[in-house]
């Protein structure tokens, strides 16, 4: 069949271009060298290391990539996905809009992808712009999925928690849910963050837990895969920020004090946990004091 044979002659000129195009595209900085790609099954990968991560599908049709983090992360990411599959990025979705996450989107941009965020999210683009976040050509407005070829990647809207824009994903036929720093697994996470809803994010993990339809997670910060246990301890933890700040704060006690006091000492072997407890407290403080 030399007719079928010369059209995946030209497919793979084109892969090895295309795989040399990304390599030569940008020299990879320095503190992206690290990072690796992580078979997470049935499609679904993971790029980076402990600091910054995303994830990403492979489909018969091309490719479903998450976060492009900042333009040097996405510049290996870009090369990492090659090496993976020659077939193209199709679409990026934004899990939220910050610029940790959002920025460095350009390379994905100029062989054509689609952009899709929370329709939330455009808001803050608009209000903060920032030309390192490629705007979103598409929104969904809450649970959708993006289809391409013969897979789906599912986005899961749980409203208010770490912003107002988060999209948690899962490839149809996964068990591993991507959630972006809702959980940073075994890690505790910023304690004071301007947009972040206690109740609401409490809330989303709870509902998160009582699915039965994963069994693994990955975050945008941390290790390439951890077990349900560390949602869990996400949200015992911020429960129990909540209700220490709350008993203080209803006692009256001052916020300094309630800062330096804040004290759980069923947490405190967790990366973080001294650095963070009393912004996480001062948190918590304004939400009772507030309201926000
Ligand atoms: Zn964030």
């Amino acid at each position: 069949m030399p007719r079928v044979k010369s059209v995946w002659a030209v497919v793979a000129a084109l892969a090895l271009f295309a795989t040399q195009a990304w390599g030569q595209a940008m020299a990879i900085p320095e503190e992206f060298r690290d990072m690796v790609t992580t078979d997470l099954g049935n499609g679904v990968y993971t790029f980076g290391n402990f600091s910054r991560r995303s994830v990403f599908l492979v489909t018969d049709a091309g490719v479903i990539a998450t976060d492009p983090v900042s333009t040097g992360f996405a510049a290996a990411y870009r090369k990492a996905i090659a090496a993976v599959t020659p077939l193209p990025v199709k679409y990026v979705v934004y899990s939220h809009q910050h610029w940790d996450h959002a920025s460095g989107g350009a390379v994905f941009k100029q062989e054509g992808a689609t952009f899709i965020s929370h329709e939330k999210c455009l808001a803050h683009f608009d209000a903060h712009p920032n030309p390192a976040v490629v705007r979103p050509d598409k929104t969904v407005n809450g649970d959708d999925a993006v289809q391409l070829g013969k897979r789906q990647l599912r986005l899961f809207y749980y409203g208010v928690n770490h912003g107002d824009c988060m999209l948690v994903m899962q490839a149809d036929g996964s068990d591993m849910l991507y959630v972006n720093d809702l959980v940073t697994p075994f890690s505790i996470g910023l304690g004071f963050m301007p947009d972040y809803d206690p109740a609401g994010w409490i809330d989303s993990l709870k509902r998160m837990e009582a699915r039965n339809d994963w069994s693994r997670l990955v975050g945008g910060h941390g290790i390439p895969g951890a077990p349900r246990a560390a949602m869990t301890e996400r949200r015992r933890f911020l429960e129990a920020v909540m209700a220490s700040v709350k008993k203080d704060f209803d006692a009256g006690k001052p916020l300094d004090e309630i800062i330096k006091t804040t004290d759980l000492p069923e947490f405190k072997s967790i990366r973080g946990y001294d650095a963070q407890i009393g912004r996480a407290a001062e948190r918590m403080y304004h939400y009772f004091e507030m309201g926000w």
